[in-house]
Parts: C-alpha cells; sequence; structure tokens
C-alpha cells in the first residue's frame, strides 16, 4: 500500500523525523489559507507517483496569491510523470509546504534486501530528481548499508551513511538520529520502502526530509488497521482495488488475454507462455489455494470488467484447489453475466473428470485445452478471432 506525501511526512514528524512544515489542501481556498501562514512556500501535487518536480507537480509560490493561482491551475491537472505512465493521475489533493532554504540535497531510503534477508540503507550524495539517472550512469555514487532486523539500527551504520553523504560533525549526529527513527518506523509498520529524496541540508545547518515515501507491505496490513484510514483508492487500479477485497492475487497488464490460474508460480508461468506464443496478458491472477466459488466468480468479474480483454484462459492445476470448485465457479460466473468473450480452459489435477464433467454438462461454448502449451495457443488464436 501507498500513501500520500503529507501522511509520510506526518507519520515521520509522529518518530521525531525532521520534515519542513506543511498542510494538506483540498481546494484553492484551503491552499490560499494554508500558503498564509507561511509566507513563501511550495504547492505540491498530493499523487501516488514519483517525478512530480519534473511534470510540474511541484511549484514555488512566493505568495499566498501567488500559490492561489498555482493551486487553481494544480487542483483537477492531469499529472503524467515518468511513473505514471502516458495515463497519468488527476491531481485531487494539494500539500501546501513550508520553502526551505536548500544548500545540498541527498538520497536517502530504507528497504528490505531479500538476499541478506535483512534490511538496506541505500544512501547517495546524488540525491535529488536525477536519482534514477545516477542509478543508470553512476551506480558507485550509490551505496548500501546493510541492517540486520533482528538487531535493528547501529550508529555505525549511521556514520558510514554520514562519510558516503559527506556530513560531519553535528551534521553526522543529526543524520544518524533519523536513520535510527527510520528504521524503527520501517520495523514497526512493516514498511516495504521508506524514501526520502531529497533529504536535504539547510542553509542553516540542518538535516530536512524535503519528500517523503513510505509504502508498506500488503500481507502485513492486517497487523495494522491504524492503517487502513490512510489508503486512497483514487490512486489504486479500480479492478486491482476490489481484487484486493475479495482476497485475490490481481496485478492489471496492458495485453487482451486475461489470465486466471491458482498458485503464484502457475501464473507467471502462464503469462509466460501466453507471451512465447506471440499472445499478450492482460493480468496476473492468482486466485489461490483455498478458493471458493464465490472468489472464482469475482475474479471472473473482475477480469471481464477490463475492456481490453478479448480472451480468457484458465489455467488451474487442482492440487489443494480442486477442479470441481473452479470448474463450478466458472459455469455460474458465466451463465450469471453472459459469457460474451471465448473461454479456454486447461483443467488438471484433482477432481479433473469431476471438474471437466461439470464443464461439459454446463453446455456453456468454453474450449477444452490438452494442457499449457495446447491451452496457450487457443487463447490467443480466440484473442485474435481465428479458430487454433
Ligand atoms: P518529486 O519530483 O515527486 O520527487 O518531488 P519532490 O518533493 O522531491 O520535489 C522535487 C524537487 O523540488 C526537489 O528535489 C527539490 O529540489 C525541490 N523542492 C521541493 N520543495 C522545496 C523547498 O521547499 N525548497 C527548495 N529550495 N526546493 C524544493
Ligand atoms: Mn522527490
Amino acid at each position: 500500500m501507498k500513501i500520500h506525501e503529507y501522511q509520510a511526512k506526518e507519520m515521520l514528524a509522529s518518530y521525531g523525523a525532521p520534515v519542513p512544515r506543511g498542510i494538506p489542501a483540498k481546494t484553492v481556498d484551503q491552499a490560499y489559507e494554508a500558503a498564509s501562514k507561511f509566507g513563501s512556500c511550495v504547492v505540491k501535487a498530493q499523487v501516488h507517483s514519483g517525478g512530480r518536480g519534473k511534470a510540474g507537480g511541484v511549484k514555488f509560490a512566493e505568495t499566498p496569491e501567488k500559490a492561489r493561482s498555482v493551486a487553481e491551475a494544480m487542483l483537477g491537472m492531469k499529472l503524467i510523470t515518468k511513473q505514471t505512465g502516458p495515463e497519468g493521475k488527476i491531481v485531487r489533493q494539494l500539500l501546501i509546504s513550508e520553502a526551505v532554504d536548500v544548500e545540498r540535497e541527498f538520497y536517502l531510503s530504507i528497504t528490505g534486501d531479500s538476499e541478506r534477508a535483512g534490511l538496506v540503507i541505500v544512501a547517495s550524495a546524488a540525491g535529488g530528481t536525477e536519482i534514477e539517472e545516477t542509478a543508470k550512469e553512476h551506480p558507485e555514487a550509490i551505496v548500501q548499508i546493510p541492517v540486520s532486523v533482528i538487531e535493528g539500527f547501529k550508529s555505525y551504520q549511521g556514520i558510514r551513511a554520514a562519510e558516503v553523504l559527506g556530513l560531519e560533525g553535528d551534521l553526522q549526529k543529526q543524520l544518524i538520529s533519523l536513520l535510527g527513527k527510520l528504521v524503527k518506523l520501517y520495523l514497526e509498520k512493516d514498511c516495504s520502502l521508506v524514501e526520502i529524496n531529497p533529504l536535504v541540508q539547510t542553509t542553516d545547518g540542518k538535516l530536512l526530509c524535503l519528500d517523503a515515501k513510505v509504502n508498506f507491505d500488503d500481507n502485513a496490513l492486517f497487523r495494522h488497521p491504524e492503517l487502513a484510514p490512510m489508503r486512497d483508492i483514487n490512486e489504486e487500479d479500480p479492478k486491482e482495488y476490489s481484487a484486493s477485497l475479495s482476497d485475490l492475487n490481481y496485478v492489471s497488464l496492458d495485453g487482451d488475454i486475461g489470465c486466471l490460474v491458482n498458485g503464484a508460480g502457475l501464473a507467471m508461468a502462464t503469462m509466460d507462455i501466453i507471451k512465447n506464443f506471440g499472445g499478450s496478458p492482460a493480468n496476473f491472477l492468482d486466485v489461490g489455494g483455498s478458493a471458493t466459488t464465490e472468489r472464482v466468480k469475482s475474479a471472473f468479474e473482475i477480469i471481464l470488467s477490463d475492456g481490453n480483454v478479448k480472451a480468457i484462459f484458465v489455467n488451474i492445476f487442482g492440487g489443494i484447489m480442486k477442479c470441481d470448485i473452479i470448474a463450478e465457479g466458472l459455469v455460474q460466473a458465466t451463465r450469471d453475466m453472459g459469457l460474451s468473450i471465448p473461454v479456454v480452459v486447461r483443467l488438471e489435477g484433482t477432481n479433473v473428470d469431476l471438474g471437466r464433467k461439470i464443464i461439459e454438462d454446463s453446455g456453456l461454448a468454453i474450449i477444452a485445452a490438452s494442457d499449457m502449451a495446447d491451452g496457450a495457443r487457443k487463447a490467443i488464436a480466440a484473442a485474435k478471432g481465428v479458430k487454433a
């Protein structure tokens, strides 16, 4: 789960991390009122995407009047950044942030490191909006410092980070203290990313988190009911959102073959085999090992709500999940929704005969496949409107 910058900064502040003063605003009047408290300010589009600065989503305003006119232009605009894709994101909220005088910009983040089974602090003296370019052209300028999840943050890791950023004396102390708070936040809230870009050194010698991104591990959200109100479903793909309500692992893609699969590994293999035969998957979907008829039905509904889908490939290996359950869900869903596009089904495993019989008896025009390759070929042909 992602949250907005203003929410991330509120959370950082609650952990004692230094952030500039800021006030969220949903209307032009609110923006004006907030800006009046600061003199000069920065008006920042609140969308779940980085790269806003380069796309016109971060603007300096010397006066509250200027903030008003900037807010007027920004609210409701479609912000297209490097990260949003061409469809962009509508700006529904702003953060009015007190302007600060910046001396230097740094990059600082904490994320999981599966290889080391721990955390890693990522630091670079080349922070700011060019960090992606730095990563590409000067990867050596970005340094990783491992942190154990058992031992937590240690000062020597902070000393190393300060060395990377070129911070000494009091600034080094500030950095060590900040890192301790960020690691604490990361661990306590089950984050997947805490990123401060830029972390800045102000002209009066203070470290400040000028931008903040905090992402949470979806699999741990059940431990954090306090985070639920921060979710902004306007920022999420509606199909992925309804999938999450049905406990489905769903990722929306841009192809035309809807995939309904059980097991993440099989779902990946299904996408691969579709690609291998020249097709393009419309989604990743793992209905899970314990899917009920209801869940299979909602999976179908979500796939069908995608206007790009021209054929569906159901690829099931019945292990814990039995083929007859899938078949029943399939038949019910297609009956209820009036299936308008071809469905190719490959069933294998537990209760496969029963499952095949349910489909046959249903009289529905479902295309049977003998194996994965056969299914992929048939689905690709069906999406093109030809017979395999
Ligand atoms: P992003 O482009 O989405 O990552 O948005 P940021 O919040 O990082 O803002 C982009 C850039 O605007 C930063 O890297 C800073 O250089 C600049 N910026 C943002 N806020 C301020 C501020 O209060 N004062 C100054 N001087 N620059 C700022
Ligand atoms: Mn940034």
